[in-house]
C-alpha cells in the first residue's frame, strides 16, 4: 500500500492551495517529479529504459510524462501508434521513438519523414514498411517483433525465420535497419511463472535465428514493468516501461510514486436525518443523523461506478465514505458529524501521503487495476502541473 500512517481522527491536515475564481472544479494535478524519481528507480534495474507514454502516457499527459522520464534516465520513448509518435515529434522530441501496434497500412511514410522506427511484426508488415522506405527513399528503422506465448502482436516462432530472411533482404536493398528485436512477457507479474521461462527460451533462440539470418540488432528488449523489476534474465539491451514510470507496480514488490492527484471542491452540503436517502436509486441511505457533501467528480471523470459502495476520499483531514452511487458528474460523501464547508478541498485521490486513497485503492474498490482508472480519466477534467518535493 503507498497509504501513509492513517490520518487520527479530527485531526486536520493541510489541503493543496485551493485555486479560486469562476470555473474551478475538479482538478487533476501531475507531479513530474513523482515520474522522475520512478525512472531513476526503473532505469538502475535496466540497461537502458524506454519510457511507453502510449493512452496519452497512461492519462498523465504523453509530452510531460516523456519530458520528466528522459530527464531522469530514459533514453527513447514507446507508444502504440504512428499518431502518437508525431504527436511527440510535433512536440519537439528528439530522441528515438518506436511504435508498435500498427495496422500494415499504417502511416509508414509519415513515420519515417518523421524518423519514427517501426515496430515489425510480420512479412506483411515488412512488405508495406519497405514499400514506405522506397517511396520516401529513407531506411526504415525497425524492430522485428516475435510473439513468445501472449497471442497478441508479433510473429509466431515458425513464421520469425522467413521474416529474419526478408528483413536481411531489406537491409542488403538499403530500405531497412534492422536495430531491434522484441517481444512482450504476458505473466512477469507473477515472478516464478513457467510461461517467462518459455518465452525467455522462445526469445533467444529468436535472437540466435536473427543472428544466423546476418541480422546484427542492437536492441533486443523482452522485459516491461514486472520482468525491469523482478527478472534480471530478461534485461538484454532495453526495457520499455509504462506503467512503472507513473506508480504502478504490478508485481507488488517495490513502493514507486503515483504522480497523479484528483482534488475537488465541496459544492453544496446539508445535514440529513436518520434514514434520509441519497443517489439514484437510494442505494444508501442514512443510518443515523449525518452530514453530506457534494464534489462535482463523477465517472464521466473517470471514476468508476462500480466503486460506489466501497470508495472514500479526504475531506477535512478524515476518510469519507462515498453516499450512495457515484453519478455521471458528481459524488456525494458522508462527512458523518462534521458538516464539510462548501469550497473546502476534497482529495480523491494522490500519492497517499496525506491519509489520501490511491489510484491502486480506487481500482480495488471497483474491481479493476490502476492502469484502466489511470486512462480512462476524463478528458474534462482541468489539469495543472505542480512538482512537489520528493524524499530521494
Ligand atoms: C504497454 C507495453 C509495454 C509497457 O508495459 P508496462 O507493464 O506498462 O511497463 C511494453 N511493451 C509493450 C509491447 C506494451 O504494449
Amino acid at each position: 500500500m503507498y497509504c501513509a500512517a492513517p490520518i487520527a481522527p479530527g485531526v486536520r491536515v493541510a489541503e493543496p492551495p485551493r485555486r479560486t475564481g469562476r470555473g474551478d472544479g475538479a482538478e487533476l494535478t501531475l507531479d513530474p517529479s513523482a515520474i522522475a524519481a520512478n525512472t531513476r528507480f526503473l532505469a538502475a534495474r535496466a540497461t537502458r529504459l524506454m519510457a511507453v507514454v502510449k493512452a496519452d502516457g497512461f492519462g498523465h499527459g504523453a509530452a510531460e510524462a516523456a519530458a520528466a522520464a528522459l530527464g531522469a534516465g530514459a533514453t527513447s520513448l514507446g507508444v502504440t501508434s504512428v499518431e502518437e509518435a508525431l504527436v511527440l515529434r510535433a512536440a519537439g522530441f528528439r530522441v528515438p521513438i518506436l511504435s508498435w501496434l500498427n495496422p500494415v497500412d499504417g502511416a509508414f511514410e509519415e513515420a519515417l519523414r518523421a524518423h519514427v522506427s517501426l515496430a515489425v511484426p510480420g512479412c506483411a508488415h515488412l512488405t508495406s514498411v519497405v514499400r514506405a522506405a522506397s517511396r520516401t527513399r529513407r531506411t526504415a528503422r525497425i524492430h522485428l517483433q516475435l510473439d513468445t506465448g501472449m497471442g497478441r502482436d508479433g510473429a509466431e516462432p515458425e513464421a520469425w525465420p522467413e521474416l529474419c530472411r526478408r528483413a536481411r533482404q531489406a537491409e542488403a536493398d538499403g530500405l531497412a535497419e534492422v536495430v531491434g528485436v522484441m517481444s512482450h512477457l504476458g505473466c512477469a507479474e507473477t515472478p516464478g511463472d513457467p510461461c517467462t521461462d518459455r518465452a525467455l527460451d522462445l526469445f533467444r533462440t529468436a535472437v540466435s535465428t536473427a543472428a544466423e539470418a546476418g541480422l546484427r540488432p542492437r536492441r533486443r528488449h523482452l522485459a516491461a514493468t514486472s520482468a525491469t523489476l523482478t527478472d534480471s534474465r530478461t534485461r538484454f539491451d532495453l526495457a520499455r516501461v509504462g506503467a512503472g514510470l507513473f506508480g504502478i507496480d504490478p508485481t507488488g514488490t517495490t513502493r514507486l510514486r503515483p504522480a497523479l492527484t484528483l482534488t475537488a471542491p465541496v459544492v453544496a452540503v446539508r445535514a440529513v436525518p436518520a434514514g434520509a436517502g441519497a443517489g439514484y436509486g437510494h442505494s444508501w441511505s442514512a443510518e443515523r443523523r449525518t452530514h453530506l457533501a457534494l464534489l462535482p467528480v463523477g465517472y464521466a471523470d473517470g471514476l468508476p461506478r462500480s466503486a460506489s459502495a466501497r470508495a472514500e476520499v479526504l475531506l477535512g483531514g478524515r476518510r469519507c465514505r462515498i453516499a450512495g452511487r457515484i453519478s455521471m458528474d458528481q459524488v456525494i460523501v458522508d462527512t458523518g458529524d462534521r458538516p464539510a464547508v462548501p469550497g473546502e478541498t476534497a482529495t480523491v485521490f494522490g500519492p497517499g501521503d496525506r491519509g489520501e486513497p490511491t489510484v491502486r485503492e480506487w481500482a480495488r474498490w471497483s474491481g479493476t487495476l490502476e492502469h484502466e482508472i489511470m486512462t480512462g480519466l476524463g478528458a474534462r477534467l482541468r489539469r495543472s502541473v505542480r512538482r512537489q518535493a520528493v524524499a530521494a
